[in-house]
């Protein structure tokens, strides 16, 4: 007898703008049921509705993902809106430019607890679901900043660099499960953050468009081509692919 085909339940994080927004929509039109996690709970309201609007299956959530009991609450509502979650993206973060010098305390707590205990949260909260299962997909998003490193950003590319750990170290406990975790280090990528960034003279001499100049393929990278690499790494077929960071950046050299 035919099996029946598994209905896929996905959850996104800071999917209102930028990148993840463009996650949670291909994922969604790929077929999955996806929860839009951001702190933003009016912009993820009506991103949702849009998708919905679009005969797309999406809900919106409001969670901060530093906040554990709002992890907590916001996947036990996707649980009885959508059914047990068995993809989630972990793409929510914050940015961060400072000299190392005037980088306080606080500061770095602040960013680490978005960046990286966020994703701690989202994977310890969301995992017994495809332990359940017998199957999962993890994607998280961190930074091509973690290969060379970056000035003025230390607390970000540690924080990124920490992701990229977690996603190695949770690949091989979680693998004999049937759950894969993957990162995807994005390069330069137009989106609102880059945009802030930019106006902020924090791209360097030149903008946006030297950053362009200074990327191999001579693009910016679009958020779409974050959503498409994720969508292979949710899918049945990348099965064998699991504890890797794959780059999608445009040519940056990640050697
Ligand atoms: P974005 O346009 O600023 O979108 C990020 C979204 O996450 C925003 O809606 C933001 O809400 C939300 N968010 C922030 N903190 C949150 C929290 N604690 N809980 C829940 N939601 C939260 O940024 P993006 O450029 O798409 O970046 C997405 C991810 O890619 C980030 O992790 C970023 O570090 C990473 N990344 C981006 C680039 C790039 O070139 N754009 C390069 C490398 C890595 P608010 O607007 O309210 O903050």
């Amino acid at each position: 007898m035919a099996q029946a085909p598994r209905r896929t339940v996905g959850i996104v994080t800071g999917a209102a703008s930028g990148i993840g927004l463009a996650v949670a929509t291909r994922l969604a039109r790929d077929g999955l049921a996806i929860a839009l996690f951001d702190r933003d709970g009016d912009a993820a309201d009506q991103r949702a509705g849009e998708l919905r609007d679009a005969g797309l299956q999406a809900m919106a959530v409001p969670v901060d993902v530093s906040d554990r009991a709002q992890v907590e609450a916001g996947v036990a509502e996707v649980r009885r809106a959508l059914g047990p979650v068995s993809v989630l993206v972990n793409n929510a973060g914050k940015e961060g430019f400072r000299r190392f010098l005037d980088i306080s305390p606080e500061s770095w707590d602040e960013l680490l607890a978005v960046n990286l205990t966020g994703v701690f949260h989202c994977c310890q909260v969301v995992v017994p679901d495809m332990v359940e299962a017998g199957w999962g997909r993890i994607v998280n998003i961190s930074s091509s900043s973690t290969h060379g490193g970056q000035p003025f950003m230390a607390h970000y590319v540690a924080s990124k660099s920490g992701v990229n750990g977690l996603t190695k170290s949770l690949a091989l406990e979680f693998g004999p499960l049937g759950i894969t975790v993957n990162a995807i280090p994005p390069g330069f990528i137009d989106t609102p953050m880059s945009r802030r960034n930019a106006e902020k003279g924090r791209l360097g001499p030149g903008g946006m468009e030297a950053a362009v100049e200074r990327t191999t393929v001579r693009r910016a990278g679009r958020p779409e081509d974050i959503a498409a690499m994720c969508s292979f790494l949710v899918s049945e077929e990348a099965g064998y692919v699991t504890g890797q960071l794959l780059g999608v950046n445009g040519g940056r050299n990640t050697g």
